[in-house]
């Protein structure tokens, strides 16, 4: 009865996978419309040879701490003089060209089963955390109910969950909420984001020496994220490192 049920499952997958391979050789590029690479796996595809290759990969020396280049890849000034909250940042792209569109499209979009789609593809990327990295937990940066009711969905919630599959760490959905829903972010500097995001995130009680990962899309000021990785620190969290798809660098903003 097992090798039935175990034949039916391969089957199932198989008939799963010819299906998808379909799909792929149909679908367009996302971002012009030439043929998407249509791989062995579901989410190689959305965009094309040319199109991935543009992609803005982070690729130089950089401030640990808060991700903004710098020349020798040591803790940059602003963060010797303002430490953040928050211990290190992870970032894969540098927020320009294509990826910015892309981004726009999975959060303001409701592109959320295509976004999820595109979000795995770059995960996928990410190199093997060290041992002494692994966080203990993963939660994602709190959206505000009303902002999830507007959007349909928490986007950094959905990168979270993926990061929850592939690493198989813990994943705390209610860790931190957002309690109060402050205006839009944009365009705004540090100070003023700063001033007022106070109070406006809440942690469970106790995060008693654990290495906290939060998940985001894009860091811009990195205000949001010091805010979050404050409260988890009141609440006892050892260590906040920050994993953002994309940093948006002082000469790419806007
Ligand atoms: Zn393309
Ligand atoms: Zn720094």
């Amino acid at each position: 009865m097992k090798n039935f049920y175990n034949r039916l499952k391969f089957n199932q997958s198989f008939a799963y996978h010819k299906l998808q391979q379909w799909l792929n050789a149909t679908l367009p590029c996302a971002l012009c419309d030439a043929p998407a690479i249509a791989g062995q796996n579901h989410d190689d595809i959305l965009l094309c040879t040319h199109c991935v290759a543009l992609l803005p990969w982070y690729t130089t020396a950089r401030c640990p701490q808060c991700a903004l280049p710098n020349l020798s890849g040591t803790l940059c000034g602003i963060c010797l003089q303002h430490t953040p909250a928050f211990d290190r940042t992870i970032s894969m792209f540098r927020y320009a060209y294509p990826l910015d569109r892309l981004l726009h499209q999975f959060k303001y979009h409701q592109q959320l089963a295509w976004g999820a789609l595109l979000a795995n593809a770059l995960l996928k990327q990410l190199p093997d955390l060290p041992v002494t990295e692994r966080p203990d937990v993963l939660i994602a940066m709190p959206m505000h109910v009303n902002r999830i009711k507007q959007r349909g969905f928490n986007h950094a919630l959905e990168l979270a969950k993926m990061l929850h599959q592939a690493w198989d760490i813990p994943l705390e959905i209610e860790g931190c909420m957002r309690v109060i829903d402050t205006p839009m972010q944009a365009g705004m500097d540090m100070k003023t984001r700063t001033r007022n995001l106070r109070g406006a995130f809440k942690s469970q009680p106790s995060w008693q020496g654990k290495h906290v990962m939060v998940v985001d899309d894009v860091m811009t000021t990195g205000a949001s994220m010091h805010a979050v990785a404050k409260v988890l620190k009141q609440a006892g969290a050892a260590k906040v490192t920050a994993l953002v798809l994309a940093r948006t660098l002082k000469n790419e903003e806007g």
